[in-house]
């Protein structure tokens, strides 16, 4: 500042001394006058110059000065990089948000406070069948025309969500989205949705579950009732006494296994994947479905003109297919429960034939075949169903809890193989359990 005002005394002192040197003391006045003009407008035209640049913006291209104007251009060239700067953190910023936003598998919208939508993720576009491009600013009201919506969205009370019919929902697949909406700002809303479809068939399935084990566990349990009631009020002989109790057992029995079913199965469920490193001998799997399966033939067929057929490999044969990796007492229980099952299911006489065989690519299969009722194919895709049974007298005569084949393609599958059925109604079944190579060792 006080250059400046140096400099102004120069320019007047100069302008002064050259009229004084021109024109005596009247030209010295109109020298200093003139020198004041000049310096005048030479500064107005530096001001000029910051003011153009200043409404243009680019700092890259402010004028360099000296002196007041020069500092002013300065400061202000500082002020618009600071001010650039700031606005690129924060456009990358809002990026990274958005991103995060457009990563979340739930749908997110931002709506405004007259419910039209300012911004939403690729989810929300699916879950409403919208298109950001095209649908922005558009009233929510007028995109979700579903009544319940309507309702929801009118009533102001966001306190709880509100489940819809999804826009890919078909009759054989239903989508099921729920809508929680969240006030924030002023007026402003988040629409939150989410594909609830798997998770209210879990829910669904969990309730079925349940009322399934209560309905095995309540029938039993009321023959067993009845029986008890029974010893304790009627004086009964020895004889019958005994077939009572024997009926009871049979009862007890039907309990503990389908106890001991559940049980395996929710161990299935928790403990973790069959490594590669336990090598189970195929020929002792084989032993033990056999003397299991010839066994329960025996009981079953007990009186009938027949017994069943009932064909293994030989030794020499199981030695042959060598061993298999995974959790021995697991292999064990699925491979039986097909071997059981197909005693079960086949009449006496019928013939029933247990093959292993050397699969595609160093793998193995497992198979057994019967001459049993068979099964329609319309079961076919909910056998391995827990509690899918189709025949129900039968499973239950011979001591079926519904839960065999769902343990046995669970086991299968833990150890990264496949189960297979093909059946023929009045001809039979073939159930069979493809393992991989990388768990076969010949
Ligand atoms: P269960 O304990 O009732 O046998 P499973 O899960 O083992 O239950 O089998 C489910 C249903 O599949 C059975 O109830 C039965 O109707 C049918 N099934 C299983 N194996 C055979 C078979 N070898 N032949 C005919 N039907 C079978």
């Amino acid at each position: 500042m006080l250059l400046r005002f140096l400099f102004f005394f120069l320019c007047q002192a100069a302008g002064a001394a050259l009229g004084w040197w021109q024109a005596g003391p009247w030209g010295a006045v109109a020298g200093a006058c003139a020198a004041a003009w000049v310096w005048f407008a030479w500064d107005l035209w530096r001001g000029a110059r910051v003011l153009a640049w200043m409404r243009e913006g680019d700092p890259a291209r402010a004028p360099r000065l000296r002196g007041m104007w020069g500092e002013a251009a300065d400061r202000a060239r500082r002020l618009v990089r600071q001010g650039r700067l700031r606005e690129q953190a924060s456009d990358a910023r809002l990026q990274e948000i958005l991103a995060a936003l457009q990563a979340s598998p739930n749908g997110v919208t931002l709506l405004d406070a007259e419910g039209r939508i300012e911004w939403c993720n690729q989810m929300a576009e699916e879950h409403f069948g919208i298109h950001f491009e095209r649908d922005a600013l558009q009233s929510i009201g007028n995109l979700v025309r579903d009544p319940d919506f309507s309702a929801y969205y009118a009533g102001h009370d966001f306190t709880r969500d509100v489940v819809l019919q999804g826009r890919a929902s078909t009759p054989s697949r239903p989508v099921r989205i729920s809508m929680h909406l969240h006030p924030y700002g002023d007026g402003r809303k988040l629409l939150l949705s989410r594909d609830i479809t798997a998770l209210e068939q879990a829910e669904a399935m969990r309730r079925d579950f349940v009322a399934n084990v209560s309905h095995e566990i309540r029938t039993p349990l009321t023959v067993l009732m009845g029986f008890v009631e029974t010893l304790q009020t009627l004086q009964l002989g020895a004889d019958e006494r005994a077939r009572y109790l024997g009926m009871m057992s049979q009862q007890a029995q039907r309990m503990h296994h389908l106890v001991q079913d559940l049980l395996t199965l929710s161990r299935l469920e928790g403990s973790p994947l069959p490594g590669l490193v336990d090598w189970v001998p195929v020929a002792s799997l084989l032993r033990h479905c056999e003397d299991e399966a010839r066994a329960l033939s025996a009981m079953l067929t007990q009186g009938a003109p027949q017994p069943h057929r009932i064909a293994f490999p030989t030794p020499d044969e199981a030695q042959a297919a060598g061993q298999v990796a995974g959790i021995a007492a697991e292999l064990q229980s699925a491979l039986a429960n097909l071997v059981n099952n197909a005693v079960r299911y086949t009449p006496a006489g019928g013939s029933i034939t247990v093959a292993w065989e050397a699969g595609e690519g160093g793998g193995a299969r497992f198979s057994v075949s019967d001459t049993g009722p068979g099964i329609a194919a319309e079961h076919l895709p909910r056998i391995t169903e827990r509690f899918y049974r189709v025949d129900r007298s039968r499973s239950r005569d011979t001591g079926g809890t519904g839960l065999g084949l769902a343990i046995v393609k669970h086991v299968v599958q833990r150890h990264g193989g496949t189960l297979h059925v093909r059946s023929v109604v009045g001809q039979g079944s073939v159930f069979s359990v493809d393992l991989p190579p990388m768990r076969v060792r010949r």
